[in-house]
C-alpha cells in the first residue's frame, strides 16, 4: 500500500548564488551566507528558541530547480570526473525521489531587518530562494563519525586553481566589495574550485569567457597558464 504525504517549507533561503552553475558540490567549501526567512504561518521566533547553544545545524530543503526534471535511477557522479554510473542514492545527486537535500552549516545567529527576522548561516551550497523544509541542530556526539570511512575521497579531488582578478577590473571589485562585504573572498572560493565542466577541467589554458552569477553581478573568467582570471564583472 502506498501513501501519499505532502510537504511545505517553512521557510526560504537568499543566497549570493543566482544559478546552479558553479555552487560548490557541498556545504562549507565556500563562505557563502544565506538569509533564512519564515514563511506566513511559521513563527521563527519560538520555533527557533534555543537555537543558540549550536555551532552548526542541518538544513533540510528543495531541490526544486530541478523537480520538474524528473528523478533517476542512476546517475553520473561528479566524483567520477562524470565518467562512471551509480545508483542515485549512493550519491547526494540533485536527481532523486523527493528531491530532499541535506546541508550542515555554521549557525550565524538570529538577526532582524527592519522588523523581520532571519537566520544567518554560513558555508551554503544553496542556489537563491530554495524552500526550507525543516532544520535541526547538528549533534557533534551523534553526526560526527571518526569511524566512517568514504572510499571516493581521493578519487576526483575538489581542483584548487589561484585565482587572479585582471588589473583592469580591480576598482569595480573594491566597489562591489563594499557593497557585499565577502565578495571578493567568495568570489576566489567558489572559481578556485574550477566550476567548468569535469571534461574541461584538466585544461590548463582556456579563452573560452564562463559566466557565474553571485549576488547582482555577473563574472566573467577565462582559465590561463592553470590559473583562473576574473576579466570581467557586469550588472545583471
Ligand atoms: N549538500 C546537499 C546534499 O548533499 O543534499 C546538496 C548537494 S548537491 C550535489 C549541491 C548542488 O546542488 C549545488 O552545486 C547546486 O548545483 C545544486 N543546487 C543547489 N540548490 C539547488 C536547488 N534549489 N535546486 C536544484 N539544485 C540545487
Amino acid at each position: 500500500m502506498s501513501s501519499t504525504y505532502t510537504l511545505s517549507p517553512i521557510a526560504s533561503i537568499s543566497t549570493p548564488f543566482k544559478q546552479k552553475f558553479a555552487i560548490p558540490r557541498q556545504p562549507g567549501l565556500a563562505k557563502a551566507q544565506g538569509k533564512i526567512t519564515f514563511e506566513d504561518g511559521y513563527d521563527g521566533k519560538s520555533m527557533l528558541k534555543g537555537i543558540e547553544d549550536y555551532s552548526h545545524l542541518w538544513l533540510l530543503f528543495l531541490f526544486h530547480e530541478n523537480i520538474e526534471k524528473g528523478w533517476k535511477n542512476t546517475v553520473k557522479a561528479p566524483r567520477f570526473g562524470g565518467n562512471k554510473t551509480v545508483g542515485v542514492l549512493a550519491t547526494r545527486s540533485t536527481h532523486r525521489p523527493n528531491s530532499i537535500g541535506m546541508s550542515v552549516v555554521s549557525n550565524k545567529g538570529i538577526h532582524s531587518d527592519g522588523g523581520s527576522l532571519y537566520l544567518e548561516v554560513e558555508g551554503v551550497d544553496l542556489v537563491d530562494g530554495t524552500p526550507i523544509i525543516d532544520i535541526k541542530p547538528y549533534l557533534a556526539y551523534a553526526d560526527s563519525l571518526t569511524s566512517a570511512t568514504d572510499k571516493l575521497d581521493n578519487y576526483q579531488p575538489i581542483p584548487n586553481r589561484c585565482v587572479s582578478f585582471d588589473s583592469g577590473i580591480a576598482n569595480v571589485v573594491q566597489r562591489v566589495e563594499q557593497q557585499n562585504k565577502g565578495f571578493k573572498d567568495l568570489v576566489i572560493n567558489v572559481l578556485a574550485q574550477d566550476p567548468r565542466p569535469a571534461y574541461k577541467q584538466h585544461i590548463d589554458d582556456d579563452p573560452k569567457t564562463y559566466k557565474v552569477a553571485l549576488y547582482d553581478k555577473d563574472i566573467g573568467f577565462v582559465v590561463r597558464n592553470g590559473h583562473v582570471v576574473v576579466t570581467e564583472i557586469n550588472p545583471r
